[in-house]
């Protein structure tokens, strides 16, 4: 009978723990005593011996130091769920401030849209939808070989499929014109420069980790490559 009384107690102990595990440490005598008659049916025939005992076994666990409260989960093999874990399932919050963030999603026009597609302009949408703000389309065709000209049409098709309507489409082929001001105030900067090496050199110095000559280049001296680079494009 000793013995048995025992186990009772051992059993209130670790649903007590368990409970005040989910609550800051603090078990409730009534909860404790639903969780056992719900977990452990056999018991049912011995509530009363329970219910006289739930009390006192609660206020010990109740008392218990952080350290104690710890060790008292060891040892009777209780491993708490980490609650922040948990929330990092799903989307995660971003960081800094939500307020009229600006979402894009940017694809080549070079064929209908993708799993790959759907990973990054989802999220994107979803974060819209989650804290107000808009989202951008940015159609990327200053590439003349990855542009398949049904796709201007098909990729807002197929975002609509996925449930997404961008509030805002926007060209790169439209603003060559700003690319060119931004670029031509790198130079003059002194933060960009000309390269004239053909491809295959290029690629070598690359390769090497090694500067290509041209980057030694003055300002004077890049801004004429510039301009003529310019007014070659023009010609198109
Ligand atoms: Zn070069």
């Amino acid at each position: 009978m000793g013995r048995q009384e025992n186990n009772l107690e051992e059993i209130i102990y670790k649903h007590g723990l368990l409970n005040a595990a989910k609550h800051k440490n603090k078990a409730n005598s009534g909860a404790v005593i639903g969780s056992i008659m719900s977990s452990e049916p056999d018991l049912r025939s011995q509530a009363k011996q329970i219910s006289s005992k739930v009390g006192e076994i609660v206020g010990q666990i109740n008392e218990l130091s952080v350290d104690e409260f710890n060790n008292k989960l060891m040892e009777y093999g209780i491993v708490v769920e980490d609650k922040h874990e948990k929330k990092e399932t799903g989307l995660q919050e971003l960081p800094g401030n939500h307020k009229d963030i600006v979402m894009r999603f940017a694809p080549n026009p070079s064929g209908p849209l993708h799993i790959g597609h759907a990973r990054s302009a989802v999220p994107n949408a979803e974060y819209v939808k989650r804290y107000g703000g808009k989202l951008i389309l940015r159609i990327e065709d200053t590439d003349p070989k990855r542009i398949y000209e049904p796709a201007y049409e098909m990729i807002p098709e197929d975002l609509k499929w996925l449930g997404i309507e961008a509030d805002e489409i926007v060209y790169q082929s439209d603003r060559f014109d700003i690319y060119y001001d931004y670029a031509r105030q790198l130079i003059e900067k002194g933060a960009a420069y000309m390269c004239t090496c053909d491809g295959d050199s290029f690629r070598e110095f690359k390769d090497n980790c090694q500067a290509c000559p041209c980057r030694d280049n003055t300002v004077e001296e890049n801004l004429e490559l510039w301009d003529e680079f310019e007014d070659m494009v023009m010609l198109f």
